[in-house]
């Protein structure tokens, strides 16, 4: 049951967040595939030795979403010995296990992981705004975190050569900060996004309380909202919003004459994006900016003047979460971490083996996805524990590359989705959304994934 469990939901994982087999898996100074025995039979050992254990290491992952549980959940699967994941997007099985397991702390400034992917559905529907608390889960309420010790900061810096980082803890009232050492180091911080694209607590509570004002502000406005960005996250938010206040007139504006139109997809994409949002009933401007807000109107750079009663901004104001590590560790143009092909600082950096970036935060290839998020979590823990195995054996780690990813993408855009990946093509309707997101946004899919349960009863998207 078990196994089965996990293949399903590891075809789940393909569907949603699937990668192109395209491009090579691993490079040439690095590990082969075929040097490895076949995954789905490997079941790691730890090494007998008559030496006294080596002296236990500590991992820190800061940042317990995605990327970071992910990060820990290959960690812990790969210390138990268990097989992996038959897939061909899995990082090479180990041939031995550290003597002794590391303790892990993972350090996040939440009190629970966030399902970012469902900040639409959470944040328009009048039905989410009750069930919101499902889309947090508290650290602890996860019962893989039990053996993990689990700290509430904010991380201020990270000083690699010493392998030490600073952090002010949530209950200290800003005022304290303390200092944790470690051995190796993973960070997993994401991108930093405004209220309402993100939460602006980091409390369980406050965030169920922030919602639900803000979709009873949605539910009283008279005029139109209107969705200022044509991008992923604008076109997502002004679907679900009509999808689940289908009364309510939604303008989506965009400044250019297409919609994602920073995104690396094809026109066939976006033109389908256009079409699936208007087939919704949402009305789309583009060529067109916000030059002033006020009052409840909107000043236009067409000349025209538009009644809001309601705007969401969907727009920039996004920053990668990496002002806390040293700038030889970044890429100076985006501020994301410049990582090595196996996931690790750049060589300019004091111990840079022992440093880790996964998801959003590292410059990589491929639009920022979760899929992406959660494979470099497995790479790391592989490469993580392999350098652990090579530093108490005294060798050199061999060390796995992370596969480069091409564009692809699949868009909720209310009852429908449309979706592209090199390797597939180009698919839009009521299926792929199923497929892709479930009933709920992806909510079932992206706990499975990690391990979590879904507590509560699942809500059908298009209920209000
Ligand atoms: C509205 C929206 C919709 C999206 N829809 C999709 C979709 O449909 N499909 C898809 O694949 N992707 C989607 N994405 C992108 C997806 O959410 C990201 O790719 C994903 O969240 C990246 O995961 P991560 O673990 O790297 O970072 P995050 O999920 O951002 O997690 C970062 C964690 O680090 C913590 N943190 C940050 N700074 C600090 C600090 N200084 N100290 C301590 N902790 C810190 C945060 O609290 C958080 O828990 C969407 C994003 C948004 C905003």
């Amino acid at each position: 049951m078990g196994s089965l469990v996990s293949s399903l939901r590891w075809q789940a994982f393909e569907s949603f967040f699937s990668l192109s087999r395209a491009g090579s898996l691993f490079a040439s100074s690095t590990l082969k595939l075929s040097s490895f025995p076949a995954p789905a039979t490997v079941a790691a050992t730890y090494l007998k030795s008559a030496a006294p254990p080596p002296q236990q290491k500590h991992v820190v992952i800061i940042g317990g979403a995605y990327a970071g549980l992910s990060t820990l959940i290959n960690i812990q699967k790969l210390l138990s010995g268990e097989p992996h994941v038959a897939s061909p997007y899995s990082p090479p099985a180990l041939s031995s296990l550290p003597r002794t397991p590391p303790k892990i702390t993972i350090l996040d400034e939440r009190d629970g992981v966030v399902h970012t992917v469902g900040t639409p559905l959470v944040h328009t529907s009048p039905n989410y705004a009750k069930t919101t608390q499902h889309f947090w889960k508290k650290y602890e309420d996860i019962p893989y975190l039990r053996g993990v010790e689990v700290l509430q900061g904010r991380v201020e810096s990270v000083h690699p050569d010493r392998k030490e980082l600073l952090y002010v803890p949530a209950d200290s009232d800003g005022e304290k900060g303390k200092s944790l050492a470690y051995d190796y180091l993973v960070c997993a911080t994401g991108l930093k996004r405004a209220w309402p694209v993100q939460p602006r607590t980091t409390k369980k509570e406050e965030f169920v309380r922030d919602t639900k004002k803000l979709v009873e502000e949605l539910i009283d406005a008279k005029d139109s909202v209107v969705v200022v960005g044509g991008g992923a996250v604008g076109t997502e938010f002004a679907a679900e919003l009509k999808l689940t206040q289908p009364e309510k007139r939604v303008i989506l504006i965009h400044s250019r004459n297409v919609l994602l139109s920073t995104e690396p997809l094809p026109d066939e994409f976006k033109a389908k994006a256009l079409e699936l949002l208007e087939e919704a009933g949402v009305e789309v401007m583009l060529n067109t900016r916000v030059l002033d807000e006020s009052a409840g109107e909107l000043q236009l750079s067409t000349g025209a003047t538009l009644k809001a009663s309601h705007v969401l901004w969907c727009v920039g104001r996004q920053h990668p979460s990496t002002t806390y590590l040293p700038a030889a560790a970044l890429d100076a143009k985006s501020g994301l971490v410049a990582v090595s092909s196996t996931l690790n600082f750049p060589s300019s950096v004091a111990n840079s083996n022992a440093h880790y970036a996964v998801g959003d935060i590292a410059r990589w290839s491929g639009i920022k996805r979760v899929g992406s998020a959660l494979l470099m979590g497995s790479f790391a823990a592989r490469n993580l524990v392999q350098s652990m195995v090579a530093e108490e054996n005294n060798e050199e780690p061999k060390l796995a590359e992370f596969p480069e990813i091409p564009p692809m993408l699949v868009l909720a855009l209310g009852k429908k989705a449309v979706g592209y990946h090199q390797a597939m093509g180009f698919t839009f309707g009521e299926e792929p959304l199923k497929q892709s997101f479930g009933d709920d946004l992806g909510l079932s899919i992206c706990w499975g994934c990690l391990n979590l349960e879904v507590d509560g009863t699942a809500t059908q998207t298009g209920e209000n």
